[in-house]
C-alpha cells in the first residue's frame, strides 16, 4: 500500500498549498481520502482524475470537501472524452448527515453517494474499510477510516478532539495518519474537536502505532518545530506532512 500526501494544511491552504487529501494505493484499487481545496490540481501530479476509483470523506467542512465539486465536473468532462465509462459514476462514500451536503454529492452520471455511518464496513477491491466516529464537529458526524489491505492497516484519523474512543481501532496500524492541529504555544485551554501535535504523538505510542504521520497542521508551521513536538512517539518513523511526502507500506 502507498500513501501520497496531495493536501495537509488546514483551516486554508497556503501559497501552492492544498487542504486534507490523501492518494491511498493497493494492488488492485486507487482511493482518495478526503478532497480539500487544492487537492484535485496536486492529484493530477501523480495520476489522472479519471483514474480513482472512489472517494471517501470523513465529514464535510470546507478544509475536507472544497474539491468535491470541481472533481465532479472533471469527471463529467472526461466521460465526455471517452477517458472514463459514461456508465461508471465515481462513487463516493460519505457520511449519511447533513442531508443536504449528501445531496450534492450525486451529480449526473459522474459521482453516486453511498451514506456511512458508524457500523458500515465496506470493500473496495482489495481494501477493506470500516469508521470510527470522531469527536469532533458541531453535532454532524466526522468519520475515522480503517483500511486494511494486503496485511497492512492504515488508520486515518480525520479530524478528531481528545474525547475520541480509539480503542481498538488504531491499536498497532502500520501508519496513522493523525490531526495535530496546534503546537504547544497556540492549543486552546478547552478542547474543541482538535488535537495537537503533542496529543497526537501521544496517542500513537499509547497505542502502538509503528509510524506516524501528523497532519492537518496550519502551512506556517516550522517542519522542526511539528517534529520536535512528537518526541513522545518512539515506535518507528513519524513524518510531518508536507504535499507529495509518499510512504510505502
Ligand atoms: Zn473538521
Ligand atoms: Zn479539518
Amino acid at each position: 500500500m502507498r500513501v501520497t500526501v496531495l493536501g495537509y494544511q488546514s483551516p486554508y491552504p497556503g501559497p501552492q498549498g492544498a487542504t486534507p487529501g490523501y492518494l491511498i494505493e493497493t494492488d488492485e484499487v486507487k482511493l482518495l481520502l478526503d478532497c480539500g481545496s487544492g487537492v484535485l490540481s496536486q492529484l493530477g501530479v501523480h495520476l489522472p482524475v479519471y483514474e480513482v476509483d472512489a472517494l471517501l470523506l470523513s465529514h464535510y467542512h470546507h478544509d475536507h470537501v472544497a474539491d468535491v465539486g470541481v472533481l465532479q465536473y472533471g469527471l463529467m468532462v472526461h466521460q465526455l472524452f471517452g477517458q472514463r465509462p459514461a456508465d461508471k459514476p465515481l462513487p463516493i462514500y460519505a457520511p449519511d448527515k447533513p442531508e443536504g451536503q449528501t445531496k450534492t454529492l450525486t451529480y449526473r452520471d459522474a459521482t453516486r453517494f453511498f451514506p456511512v455511518h458508524a457500523e458500515t464496513s465496506l470493500s473496495i477491491g482489495d481494501a477493506h474499510i470500516s469508521f470510527l466516529r470522531t469527536d469532533h464537529g458541531d453535532g454532524d458526524p466526522c468519520y475515522a477510516m480503517r483500511l486494511v489491505a494486503n496485511g497492512k492497516t492504515l488508520v486515518y484519523g480525520a479530524d478528531s478532539g481528545p474525547g475520541t474512543n480509539w480503542s481498538g481501532f488504531v491499536d498497532g496500524a502500520d501508519l496513522f495518519i493523525c490531526e495535530g492541529t496546534y503546537l504547544d504555544h497556540n492549543l486552546p485551554s478547552r478542547p474543541n474537536g482538535h488535537l495537537s501535535v503533542r496529543q497526537a504523538a501521544e496517542l500513537a505510542q499509547a497505542h502502538h502505532c509503528r509510524s506516524l504521520l501528523i497532519t492537518h497542521l496550519f502551512h506556517g508551521y516550522p517542519e522542526s518545530d511539528v517534529l520536535a513536538q512528537a518526541e513522545a512517539f518512539v515506535a518507528g518513523p513519524v513524518y510531518a506532512a508536507r504535499i507529495g511526502l509518499k510512504i510505502e507500506l
